[in-house]
């Protein structure tokens, strides 16, 4: 074990080589500590107590690897936008796998670390913006209760990034349960070699499935589970108006994690069609659209198991357009579930959905504020004001407070159910694009601030006010960038 506590047992290097490159981060010039996050950093049994303020910079920076680590950059391949490329860690290395204090094996990857043999000509680099927004963003969802790598580090380097400007480039330290992707699974299918996809399968059940290991039909009992998961964490997202903004295969973890922060945003304003990302002009990654592109990827993740699975049931291919198409009722009913959780409604009714869609129906006419309509429904008394002062919404008022006295549960229950659904506050994309500016001009308290804000989104309480109210118009942020 390393004097910090990192306690390494590496198994993605015994996969074929294939599958990585071993290569170690390129020394940066002048790290420094923007960002720690000292929770996470204990929770993983991790200690800097004994350590100078410079010589942990010097570890999250790359310039200095904990005992233990073997560092790779794994390759992988994706759909982008619907189109099949080649990528891998182009700017990113995984440390290894540190096993906690609890059992939990983690990566520990760093994303902004130099070229890799996957760079494809781009230089490796992060910028710092980015690499906050990273950080706010998967702290904000695991706060939120939605499984998600985490942020542990950001670190400057002390050198200029060039895009289209010079600007302060950054390091982050990203902490996730795996980085196998769908792309990870479309890469080892391009290898021809069913051995390959194998070992990527057996792998993928140690590591996130063990039960599995005891089934009959591994590989379908995989894309089944797989299924599953990404069915919930889609439904998590919507539950709290989270755009990724980027669904291609690379960005889909077998894990069930959300990954790679990009462009992504949350939703003021209910609009389905909402995008943020300045490179989807078709709408492809809308908030609306989520469920039906993660199932676009998982039927493409079934395909790169077709080989194994032709040997493990007849009429495989047959199957697997079964089981994926059954992505479709399964979100359903986790979405309804969802939703009648944030309007406090226990059962199941046939009336739910109507009441459900009604609502949003309202919601996108009149621009009600997605998160703050759900937040005032929380409160017990009908909500005052505008957008509120509207008949429509006052006869759908009136319905709910129908539908709610069929509960078989007192008020109060239904109060507590809507109040662990539905977030108090949420990384407002104004908000975040204020303190990520601030950040690159040198002053890091609005960062602190909002990131103590963001802590328990399920309390409500005085403090969270400035973070609450949605955009001005002038403040509107229409599109992020994904500022590689
Ligand atoms: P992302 O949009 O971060 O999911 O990245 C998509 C692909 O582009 C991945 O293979 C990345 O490793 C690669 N990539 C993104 N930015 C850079 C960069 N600055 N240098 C090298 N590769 C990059
Ligand atoms: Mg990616």
């Amino acid at each position: 074990m390393d004097d910090s506590g990192f306690n390494f047992n590496n198994t993605y290097i015994h996969l074929p080589k294939a599958f990585y490159t071993e290569l170690s981060p390129v020394p940066v010039r002048k790290p420094e500590m923007v960002t720690f996050n000292a929770p996470l950093a204990s929770d993983m049994g991790l200690d800097f107590s004994g350590i100078s303020t410079d010589a942990k910079a010097a570890m999250f920076g790359g310039n200095n690897m904990p005992k233990g680590a073997e560092p790779l950059a794994q390759a992988y391949a994706g759909h982008q936008f619907g189109h099949f490329t080649m990528l891998g860690d182009g700017r990113a290395i995984v440390w290894g796998e540190h096993i906690t204090p609890s059992g939990q094996r983690l990566d520990i990857q760093f994303k902004g670390s130099g070229p890799t043999p996957y760079s494809r000509g781009a230089d490796g680099r992060a910028v710092l913006g980015p690499m906050l927004r990273e950080y706010i963003t998967s702290e904000a969802m695991h706060a939120l209760n939605i499984p998600t790598t985490r942020s542990l580090a950001v670190v400057t380097n002390g050198e200029k990034v060039y895009r289209e400007t010079g600007l302060p480039g950054a390091i982050l330290t990203r902490i996730a349960s795996s980085h196998i992707r769908v792309g990870t699974f479309e890469y080892a299918a391009l290898q021809q070699d069913k051995g390959i996809i194998q070992k990527l399968v057996n792998y993928t059940i140690d590591r996130h499935y063990p039960w599995i290991k005891e089934e009959h039909n591994k590989t379908l009992s995989l894309l089944k589970a797989v299924i599953e998961k990404q069915a919930d964490l889609i439904t998590h997202w919507m539950r709290v108006g989270f755009i990724h903004g980027v669904m291609n295969t690379d960005n889909m973890t077998l894990s069930g994690e959300t990954i790679d922060y990009g462009p992504c945003a949350f939703m003021d304003a209910y609009n389905p069609r909402t995008v943020f990302s300045s490179i989807d002009h078709m709408g492809r990654y809308a908030y609306a659209n989520q469920p039906n592109i993660a199932q676009w990827n998982l039927a493409r993740l079934a395909e790169t198991m077709l080989p194994l699975l032709d040997d493990e049931i007849e009429n495989a291919a047959d199957t697997i357009e079964e089981v994926v198409n059954g992505f479709g009722a399964l979100y359903k009913d986790k979405w309804l579930s969802m939703m009648r959780a944030k309007l406090g409604l226990f059962g199941a009714r046939a009336e739910d959905e109507s009441l459900i869609t009604d609502l949003l129906g309202w919601m996108q006419r009149v621009g009600a504020d997605y998160t703050n309509t759900f937040q005032h429904l929380t409160e017990e008394k009908p909500p005052q004001g505008e957008p509120y002062n509207d008949r429509a919404f006052k006869e759908w008022y009136t319905h709910w407070q129908a539908q709610l006295a069929k509960n078989t549960k007192p008020l109060k229950s239904s109060l507590s159910l809507m109040r662990a659904n539905n977030p108090a506050v949420i990384p407002r994309n104004h908000k975040v694009e204020q303190v990520l500016a601030a950040a690159t001009n040198g002053d890091l308290k609005p960062l602190k601030n909002l990131l103590t804000a963001l802590q328990e989104p399920y309390k409500n309480r005085s403090d969270l006010k400035p973070y609450q109210s949605p955009p001005e118009p002038g403040d509107r942020v229409y599109q992020t960038f994904c500022g590689t």
